[in-house]
């Protein structure tokens, strides 16, 4: 019998306090000769020893890989409401190395814990089972309101839940008598057991009982995973000797994981050199293909949304996808704006399985499909509901690969201040948005409006080649000469064509830059707004300029703030650049520093996203700010319907390209305009009334996902074209969820 598991095998070390060194080399040593895991003894009453915990975070830091776990923790000796918030940081902060194995523990009188009673056997159950209870609740950040448990050994009243373990750390017990194993059956992870303290049959008895519970409780057997303590003495003799003892226990026993308990580095390095290899040979040839992936536990599984296959999911996407049960799941549900609540989140680490996670939700026709990089889409179509998300992140790299020719290649999920940083030391720079945390997938689809727009215009105007995963699986890669069609549609409408798996890149060379926040009393807003689009039009390329309105607030009159950068290292050049904006009003607050366009992008949170909500915005292009569109822009900004209400100076660069060389069409527009509200249908009906003076519109800025927006986004002739290659590229209309182009019934095949 066996459960499905891949054997792996880990030390069960000492934490001897006569000598720290030599129980953190052991580990370290472990780590290098190939372990999987390190577990540490757990008797804090123990005073030749170090505390188990504390060792376990010192290790967490001096190794890499290996998993590490104490060997098990003596829980009645550790508040679990506690030791829940201290083992999702470990997790943190080891990367997701963390196993949690728990006992019922002795000695607590000694300590003076659980109020200094002994409990009987029934009761140290019980109370392991409230305390199993307990941690899950406070790692779960998904589940409603604080943690409450009016138990009979543990009171919690309202904990914090969090914060979340990096991985689902799995939960194993140390166990052996009946009612704990049933216990375990119930609701571990593992059973952790020592083999000299089985009598024979007694591993065979263990299982039956753990798998009855299992059963009984609604979860699969196989969901547990059987850890058993070996003693190194025992592993006398030739190595051939050990594979033949060991062996029954996989194939008979359902044994996943050997612990080897000893401190000896020399028979840690047999057992590593001969024994593991040996056995794992012997097993596969006993077992061909008897370990597929890992079952995820029952209550994740019972989390699963409707109509997903995820049984059927690839085994190389199986690892890393997410699931509405799974601890991941509350940093990924959501976007950076909105709420979400996917049936599963793909996350291919490769091109290859780009094109497999794309295959399985094409298998998912029914359900929707969005694709993520950066999760910081404005429209937040990048998660849905009940459907999948094929998120890019993990391709990330960014490759300077000719600094001579400024060549550069990145992956979609890349952040723009990553990109900056990576690129300073070359002395050179991407034009790109104005936060560091946006995705490079999203915005190098769709354009590109930053602070070096006015001298190095969109970021798509930099963009020499792609690679795509297309809906039909093919990979293409699409530039001036192959595929060029497509490669005119990716830069501005890339998101209705496939998926970008690299970007290439040619950057620019730019050195230090001005920087400026300047604050103004905005009262006389029309007036502002008109003075700052004359200055911005009158400005040299080297200036870009946002202006921010923000609505008056509590006696408070409106507020101005502008964002400038001048792509130049010279003082005076910056300062003379400046002066004309900063004569527009009464001036608050300023700032100018020299600085690098990288300090400037290094602006954003590291934290998940956790948007709520409908994201309300409306988006469109200016000429100009004429005083008649000004003034019907301040009975926007003072209508309460708006709080947020934005202008970029784009022209420049932007307008050197022709309207037609990609499909980002909206050249001529000297600004781009942005406003945020919370009320669609106010936001809407205040907006229309700005309709005489604007034109087009920005898809990255609007969320108004109504098809006649797409009418706005491209002129007639672009949105024509665009939807004849879209029924060349994806006839079946897969890539839909974010400002859909509907193929053309006329297709033309344009693959090259
Ligand atoms: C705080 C903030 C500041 C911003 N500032 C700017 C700015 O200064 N200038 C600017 O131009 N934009 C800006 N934006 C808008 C931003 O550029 C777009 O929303 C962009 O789509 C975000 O990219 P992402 O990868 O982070 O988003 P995601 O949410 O991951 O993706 C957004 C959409 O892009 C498409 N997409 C994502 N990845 C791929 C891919 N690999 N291949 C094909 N399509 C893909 C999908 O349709 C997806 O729904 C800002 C947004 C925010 C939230």
């Amino acid at each position: 019998m066996h459960y499905g598991h891949a054997l792996t095998f880990g030390t069960f070390l000492t934490p001897s306090a006569r000598d720290p060194g030599q129980v953190v080399s052991l580990a370290t040593r472990a780590e290098e000769l190939g372990f999987d895991l390190v577990t540490i003894q757990d008797h804090p009453y123990q005073p030749a020893h170090l505390d188990a915990w504390t060792l376990l975070t010192w290790l967490a830091g001096r190794t890499r890989r290996v998993t590490l776990a104490p060997g098990v923790l003596n829980l009645p000796l550790r508040a679990p409401a506690v030791l829940a918030g201290a083992a999702a940081s470990l997790d943190r902060l080891s990367g997701g190395r963390l196993a949690l194995a728990l006992g019922a523990g002795a000695f607590w009188k000694a300590i003076g814990a659980m109020g200094g009673r002994t409990l009987s056997p029934g009761e140290s159950v019980a109370a392991l089972s409230e305390a199993i209870d307990l941690i899950r609740a406070r790692w779960d950040v998904t589940g409603e309101g604080p943690v409450r448990l009016h138990g009979e050994h543990y009171h919690v009243d309202g904990a914090a839940r969090g914060p979340a373990p990096a991985h689902d750390v799995p939960l194993w017990l140390g166990a052996a008598k009946p009612r704990m194993l049933r216990l375990l059956g119930e609701k571990a992870d593992g059973w952790v057991v020592t083999h000299q303290l089985l009598r024979p049959g007694q591993l065979a008895q263990g299982n039956r009982r753990i798998d009855e519970a299992a059963v009984a409780a609604g979860r699969d057997p196989r969901e547990i995973r059987r850890l058993l303590n070996v003693s190194g003495d025992f592993l006398g003799g030739p190595g051939e000797k050990w594979v033949e003892e060991l062996l029954p226990l996989v194939v008979d026993d359902g044994v996943g994981t050997f612990i080897l308990m000893t401190d000896d580095a020399e028979t840690l390095e047999r057992f590593a050199g001969e024994v593991a290899p040996a056995l794992r040979e012997a097993v596969e040839r006993e077992l061909p293909g008897a370990f597929p992936r890992p079952l995820r536990r029952a209550a994740v599984r019972a989390r699963r949304r409707e109509g997903i296959a995820y049984d059927d999911l690839p085994e190389t996407l199986a690892e890393t996808a997410i699931e509405p049960g799974d601890v991941g799941y509350a940093e990924v549900r959501s976007t950076y704006l909105r709420g979400g609540a996917p049936g599963l989140v793909l996350r291919p680490g490769t091109e290859e399985e780009v094109a497999e996670a794309l295959a399985f939700a094409r298998a998912h026709p029914h359900l929707p499909l969005s694709l993520r990089s950066g999760g910081h889409g404005i429209s937040g179509r990048s998660t849905n509901d009940g459907g999948i998300v094929l998120d890019v992140s993990r391709l990330d790299s960014i490759d300077v690969v000719d600094p001579a020719r400024r060549r550069v290649h990145i992956g979609p999920g890349a952040r723009w201040m990553d990109v900056a940083a990576a690129l300073a030391p070359h002395g050179l720079a991407l034009t790109s948005g104005d936060y560091g945390g946006v995705g490079v997938g999203g915005l190098a689809t769709a354009g590109g409006l930053g602070f070096l727009a006015r001298e190095h215009g969109l970021t798509i105007d930099h963009l020499r080649a792609v690679r795509m995963v297309l809906a039909d699986g093919s990979v293409v890669r699409a530039s001036d000469h192959e595929n060029p069609d497509l490669f005119w549609a990716v830069r501005g409408a890339g998101a209705n064509f496939g998926i970008v798996t690299s970007f290439e890149f040619e950057a620019d060379e730019v050195g230090d830059v001005g920087w400026a926040q300047l604050v103004f009393d905005a009262s006389d807003t029309a007036g502002l707004l008109h003075r700052w689009g004359a200055a911005q039009e009158a400005a040299p390329r080297d200036v870009t300029s946002f202006l921010l309105v923000s609505p008056p607030r509590r006696g408070r009159p409106p507020m101005a703030h502008l964002m400038a950068m001048v792509d130049t290292a010279d003082p005076e050049t910056i300062l003379d650049r400046l002066r004309p904006l900063a004569e527009i009003g009464p001036l608050y607050d300023q700032s100018v520093v020299l600085t690098s366009y990288a300090s400037v992008m290094a602006n954003a949170s590291p934290d998940a996203h956790d948007g709520r909500g409908e994201p309300v915005t409306r988006s469109a292009f200016a000429e100009h700010i004429t005083p008649e569109f000004a003034a019907d822009a301040e009975r926007l900004i003072r209508g309460g319907a708006v709080y947020f209400f934005q202008i970029r100076s784009v022209g420049g660069a932007v307008a050197d390209v022709p309207p037609d060389a990609t499909a980002y069409a909206h050249r001529s527009a000297n600004f781009s305009v942005t406003t945020f509200g919370v009320d669609r249908r106010r936001v809407d009906a205040a907006w229309d009334r700005l309709a005489e003076h604007v034109d087009g519109l920005y898809l990255s800025f609007e969320t108004d996902t109504r098809p006649e927006r797409l009418a706005d986004a491209f002129p007639p002739a672009t949105l024509r074209r665009l939807r004849e290659l879209k029924a060349a590229y994806d006839p079946d209309n897969v890539f839909r969820d974010n400002f859909n182009i509907t193929p053309s019934t006329t297709k033309e095949p344009t693959h090259a």
